[in-house]
């Protein structure tokens, strides 16, 4: 499918060829035969509607299988026609660049297209491609000066590609494994975690070429995350709902048409402004995607009116963006769990106040304590059967060990790279270096991903604060937690002693060695630490490399920056900056550091490191205040404005001790169970009423 000289007749017999399957072509095969006459007099005589009309009758026609048909490129036009074809077909569209289009068209001397007569080719084009955006399955993006053999290949790849995922820790064959029932995407979104305990990971993981990067230039994040993300596995997710939901995600920025901004902050580095979500981390630009991931997920397994638990772990972002994310829909409660003490006081107000179908619980102790809980919880037999039985909720994983949070972080690097593109800073496939301040390693695994897909990224660095593990790690091989205890520091989501992905990156770098990880993982559960041998630290050290920043370094950054430039930093971003210039010193390529949270959600951070003083009991107000005195040409962000002017709903403190946590979520869980029974009830207590009138309506009718 495609407009007219986008190559379907000769992409098809190429197709045939390799795929071993006869070809069919709609215009030569098809309409003539059924009309008994040919196209030309066809629609000389109806006209273009009426063409359009017995052009759809007559695709409903078709009757074929295992056959590359070739539509007319008016056929998609019509829903008719494409609903018969999509029956049992798969509609893949030749994506070719409209200016491409009209060059070909000028020169085959084209002169049939239904509805040329009155408009421009342009025009006539994009309004096509809006049609055929909302009937493929597959897009092939065809870069320019494709050859139809390339394009073939291209089309194969996708249409055929693998669409399973397999845990970290299944050590089955690859034999074995083509014999076990498998999950796709909508499983694994489903499901969070592995039974297993692994982490799901896809077999299939796509590519695309410097060309095929160049078409997305042009593009809106939107469109470019749209193109990025449908090359992966996603069942049989509808690409036309893909975009709809990527748009509804997105609709809910500071300005949608700016989503995802690259800025400089000075020389050759730049800041990608993930911060402009509605909870001003860049947890909301996967987190106001994945609830639409996990809603199509629920309706493919037949389970779209049960109610999902997610219970989350947070060091402050995490907890806000599910709150909004997925806690304002009413099947899917969200309980967070965050360390009284151990967030910022804007992050803290962010989530207290946040209503819906939430509940929010402070815990005086850390956040690996509220992390191991939440495991605790999620993996009990026992308490998943109470919360089914008793709570009707399934239970369900919100944190990027969730596929359905990590995947949609992928195109992020994809922007960063194309931005820089767009502005002329650097040229198509020139490299461009990344540095992500990194707590559960997500945000940077999506980097790795993209790089893996053909991006041209040169250095992917991992930066830490104080709780710098992941330094030792992937600079000796040695990952070891004992005697380690979590130091706070002004970077608080990123005080982290065990990163969960990590074990998605060692699973890539291992060649998907599941046996390896199984006792890694066993081990560091067991003993507190595990080495890997030098071969793996190489392959890691090809992909990562890593630096760390202390608690004075990082407020200078802050400060420097500041006084330089006169824009300001949030703490996570001030140690990607500090770790990106030390580790990039010297290289030429332009560095982009991972700008994950606004500044304003870290009050007291930002304001010791510009020397503002700040009494020790001001309220959220006061410090709101001094904050939008300082003088900055970093524009506040709007959802932190009224902070401290909202109310707080959430007041639960918990002491460190699962059981008490358990009782307060059942507390929640049946408080909510009884007021949807109570509505309920109400609602059939409202219907009866209305038919006992109408009853007694008609019986006085009748007397
Ligand atoms: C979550 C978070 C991070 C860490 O991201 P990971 O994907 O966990 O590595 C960094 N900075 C901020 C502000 C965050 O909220």
């Amino acid at each position: 499918m495609g407009p007219p000289g986008s190559g379907k007749t000769s992409v098809a017999a190429v197709l045939a060829q390799k795929l071993n399957m006869p070809t069919y072509d709609i215009d030569n095969d098809h309409l003539e035969s059924v009309w008994g006459t040919t196209v030309a007099d066809k629609l000389a005589t109806l006209g273009d509607e009426g063409f359009l009309k017995a052009e759809a009758e007559a695709t409903c026609f078709v009757d074929k299988q295992d056959t590359i048909i070739s539509l007319t490129g008016s056929n998609p036009l019509v829903p008719k026609g494409m609903e018969h074809l999509k029956k049992n077909g798969i509609a893949v569209f030749l994506d070719v660049a409209h200016g491409e289009i009209v060059r070909r068209c000028e020169e085959m001397k084209v002169d049939r297209i239904v509805g040329q007569a009155s408009s421009p080719l342009a025009d006539i084009l994009a309004k096509r491609t809006q049609i055929y955006e909302n009937v493929y399955d597959v897009r092939v993006l065809v870069e320019e000066g494709a050859t139809v053999e390339k394009i073939a290949d291209q089309v194969v790849d996708q249409v055929n590609k693998d669409q399973r995922f397999f845990s970290t820790r299944n050590c089955a064959s690859d034999a074995e494994k083509a014999q076990q029932s498998t999950e796709n995407f909508f499983d694994v979104v489903q499901q969070g975690l592995s039974n297993d305990r692994g982490l799901y990971y896809p077999e299939y993981l796509p590519s695309i070429s410097l060309k095929q990067l160049e078409r997305l230039v042009p593009l809106s994040y939107q469109e470019r995350s749209l193109r990025i993300l449908e090359l992966f596995p996603t069942a049989n997710l509808q690409p036309a709902d893909l975009r709809k939901m990527i748009y509804k995600a997105y609709s809910t920025f500071q300005d949608p048409n700016n989503v995802l901004p690259l800025s400089c902050i000075e020389d050759n580095v730049h800041q990608l402004e993930e911060y402009h979500g509605p909870t001003a981390s860049f947890k909301d630009l996967a987190l106001q995607l994945t609830p639409q991931l996990f809603t199509a997920s629920t309706k493919a397994s037949g389970m779209e009116n049960d109610d999902f638990l997610f219970i989350v772990a947070t060091s402050g972002d995490t907890g806000s963006a599910c709150l909004h994310g997925f806690g304002q829909n009413s099947n899917t409660p969200v309980i967070v769990l965050y360390p009284k003490g151990g967030v910022s006081p804007v992050q803290e107000a962010q989530m207290t106040s946040c209503e819906g179908d939430t509940c929010v619980i402070s815990v005086n102790s850390d956040f690996d304590f509220c992390q191991s809980t939440v495991k605790d919880i999620f993996n009990s037999p026992e308490l998943r059967k109470i919360f089914r039985k008793d709570h009707a909720v399934h239970m369900a994983s919100g944190n990027s060990i969730n596929w359905g949070r990590l995947f949609p972080q992928i195109p992020y690097t994809f922007q960063a790279y194309l931005e820089l593109v767009k502005s002329g800073r650097i040229q198509m496939g020139e490299e461009m270096d990344l540095c992500v301040p990194t707590g559960n390693f997500g945000n940077i695994l999506g980097g790795v991903f993209a790089k893996k897909m053909g991006l041209p990224v040169g250095k992917l660095v991992v930066a830490c604060n104080e709780n710098n593990i992941l330094y030792d790690f992937l600079t000796t091989g040695k990952f070891d937690a004992r005697g380690r205890s979590l130091v706070k520091t002004p970077s608080p989501s990123i005080d982290i002693l065990l990163p969960s992905n990590l074990e998605r990156f060692l699973y890539f770098c291992t060649d998907k060695n599941a046996g390896m990880i199984n006792s890694w993982f066993d081990q560091h559960a067991t003993q507190g630490y595990f080495d890997v041998p030098a071969d793996v630290l190489e392959r890691m050290s090809e992909d990562v490399t890593c630096g760390w920043c202390g608690e004075d370094e990082c407020l200078e950054t802050i400060s420097g920056i500041y006084d330089r430039t006169n824009l300001i930093l949030d703490p996570h971003t001030a140690v990607g900056t500090h770790v990106a210039k030390k580790a990039c010193e010297g290289r030429q390529n332009p560095i982009v550091v991972a700008g994950t949270a606004h500044f304003s959600k870290f009050p007291t951070a930002v304001l010791r490191a510009l020397n503002k003083s700040l009494p020790y009991d001001a309220s959220l107000m006061d410090v709101n205040k001094k904050m939008h005195a300082i003088k900055t040409d970093t524009a506040f962000h709007n959802s932190i404005k009224n902070l401290g002017k909202t109310k707080v709903v959430h007041k639960v403190n918990c002491e460190p001790d699962k059981e008490a946590i358990v009782t307060e979520i059942r507390k929640f869980l049946s408080a909510r169970r009884s007021n949807a029974l109570e509505l309920e009830n109400a609602a059939l207590k409202a219907e009866l009423a209305s038919m006992k009138q109408g009853l007694q309506t008609l019986l006085h009718a009748k007397a």
